[in-house]
């Protein structure tokens, strides 16, 4: 079973998504996390962010792995190329250089190939932008995520503080959000929007934990009636 969790950055979509996944026992891609180590190699090689062809050869060679601490089911450390990239993905800098990687069709074509491959092999939640209308279109549970937009800059600097890395900056942090926002769904390639049969959620003022019971509930009714 596929559970879909698309949405804006910071609307909660990692979080519920890892917690849903450690509920129901499935496992747990974040498939935004690709997209962003393929712009650290980008970087790292000196390929310019709008070398489409460039930025495609990265995609289709260098491998993306994920890993779990020892005890923990859910995978939390990002490789690429063999190189441990989980806090250098998550810069500001990687923030403003992930939006024209992931608008390249190249990029997309690559890793939505290897995030079907992942997912076919399992249990899955899978959290981007894309996945319940482009990845895996007959996802059995899609869920579109949204909180206004001053929630999600707050919590997004608290997550900073919490890893130690990124801006903390609330302002920057926003203007950051709304931008890549923008870009996101205004890209001519897979667009940021919701599934026609996602079910909605507005995050905004909810408990996570509420939002986490929701989902499982609805899994678990799901996979009952099969
Ligand atoms: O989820 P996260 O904020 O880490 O994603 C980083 C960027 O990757 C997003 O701003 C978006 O441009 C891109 N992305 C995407 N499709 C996905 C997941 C992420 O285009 N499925």
């Amino acid at each position: 079973m596929i559970i879909a969790i698309d949405g804006p950055s910071g609307a909660g979509k990692s979080t519920i998504a890892k917690a849903v996944a450690k509920k129901l026992g499935f496992s747990c891609l974040d498939t935004g996390a690709m997209y962003r180590a393929v712009a650290w190699q980008a970087l790292q090689n000196h390929v310019a962010l709008d070398d489409a062809e460039g930025l495609g050869n990265i995609a289709r060679t260098y491998e993306i792995d994920f890993e779990a601490a020892p005890g923990d089911p859910i995978p939390r450390r990002v490789f690429i190329g063999g190189v441990e990239v989980t806090d250098a993905i998550r810069t500001l800098e990687m923030d403003k250089a992930v939006s024209p990687v992931s608008a390249t069709v190249s990029v997309r074509e690559a890793l939505v190939e290897q995030q079907r491959r992942i997912g076919n092999a399992g249990n899955y939640v899978i959290e981007g932008r894309d996945i319940g209308t482009v990845v895996f279109p007959d996802a059995e549970l899609k869920i579109f995520m949204t909180a206004s937009d001053e929630e999600r800059a707050h919590r997004r600097v608290r997550q900073n503080v919490d890893r130690g890395v990124g801006s903390m900056d609330y302002d920057e942090v926003l203007a950051d959000l709304q931008r890549r926002d923008d870009y996101d769904s205004n890209r001519a390639a897979s667009p940021l929007r919701p599934a026609e049969d996602a079910v909605m959620f507005d995050t905004t003022g909810l408990y996570i934990e509420e939002v986490i019971v929701r989902i499982c509930d609805m899994a678990n009714e799901i996979l009952k009636r099969r």
